[in-house]
């Protein structure tokens, strides 16, 4: 009777979490005691570029592999957790103007959490992949406290995504869109230099998070700029979008220019936190994004710019954690599952 702990009980029961992104679906099993069966990646293609039937089939082929993987019987399955690229309403209706991974006129206004639901013949319940990685972040950070604490997680990226979790669940709002960090206007004094231009963000604000703090920021706005300071730096040699991307391995080696527009980026988050310093209070400010891969001393800098720029009074300063989210490419399909456990889960 040694092996007794490896074998789950035949009264236990399971959520499947699936991350739907741009290139590959990620799924991973959840237990009724909050225990990962998985530990890896387990990815197939999402062929969303195909239109929603490809794509349907491939999250239920995704479904189907996982439970397979982890020897799940099907009659286990309570529930299931979706999560895809914004933007959606909160029951998964893909924007009617469609979005960078659905461009298809057929996934406009498609509801692709009903479909999947239909397809598998389990409820199936869904959130943005931002939302899903901060619940994880969450999650991971506060273990058994969860379910008391409250954060909020900005995660850098292609664009800026976000979450609010108030009491261990995500708040996503009447529309499906709270905690869009990156399109909430900050103030810009103490972030931009004298004469830099105002940054403009795809969404159509102006001196959003985004328009700073995120990929698409430094291509289109940051480093046009420091270009300018800089016109001898190497990276003026390379088109904007290959530059762009080169610039964390510059900033890894304390590079002058990389540095200043990680320091904007930084101070970006720092004013957005204080935003949510005043709006929610949170427990924990929570930071993802490429930036968590980065080297370790390259990320703790970025984090105690952030901490620095996010003016908090004594008393939040006491009570609040800073954090960086961990298994980023894990996080989508990890808190799909956790906002299918929670959904399913007796009280
Ligand atoms: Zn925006």
């Amino acid at each position: 009777m040694d092996q007794v702990e490896s074998v789950r009980t035949p009264a236990s029961w399971v959520v499947v979490g699936l991350d739907n992104g741009g290139t590959c679906n990620n799924a991973t099993v959840l237990d009724a005691t909050g225990r990962y069966l998985v530990d890896n990646l387990v990815e197939n293609p999402s062929l969303v570029t195909e239109g929603p039937e490809s794509a349907i089939d491939q999250l239920a082929q995704a479904f189907h592999n996982i439970l397979e993987l982890t020897s799940t019987p099907l009659t286990l399955v309570r529930a299931v957790g979706l999560d895809t690229p914004g933007p959606a309403s909160a029951n998964g209706v893909i924007s009617s103007k469609g979005a960078t991974n659905f461009s298809m006129v057929s996934w406009h206004g498609f509801d692709i959490r009903s479909a999947l639901e239909a397809r598998i013949g389990l409820p199936v319940f869904y959130l943005n992949d931002a939302n899903a990685a901060a619940l994880y972040a969450h999650h991971q950070l506060f273990g058994a406290e969860a379910m008391t604490k409250s954060s909020v997680a900005a995660i850098v990226g292609t664009g800026l995504g976000g979450g609010v979790v108030e009491d261990g669940k995500v708040v996503s709002g009447a529309a499906g869109m709270a905690g869009e960090l990156g399109h909430v206007q900050i103030p810009l004094h103490g972030v931009l230099e004298v004469g830099q231009p105002i940054p403009e963000c795809n969404c159509g604000f102006s001196g959003d998070g985004e328009s700073i703090a995120s990929l698409t920021g430094i291509k289109k706005n940051l480093l046009p700029y420091w270009l300018t300071r800089f016109p001898d730096h190497p990276l003026a040699a390379e088109p904007l979008p290959q530059a762009a991307k080169q610039l964390r391995s510059y900033g890894e080696k304390e590079d002058p220019l990389a540095l200043a527009v990680f320091e904007q980026q930084a101070k970006a988050i720092g004013k957005l936190f204080t935003i949510a310093a005043n709006f929610t209070d949170p427990d924990a400010y929570l930071l993802g994004g490429g930036v968590v891969e980065a080297s370790p001393k390259f990320r703790q800098w970025f984090l105690n710019t952030v901490r620095e720029n996010t003016e908090l009074r004594a008393e939040q300063q006491a009570a609040a954690t800073f954090a960086l989210v961990a298994d980023l490419d894990m996080a989508g399909a990890r808190g799909a599952a956790v906002a299918a456990l929670e959904a399913v889960q007796p009280v």
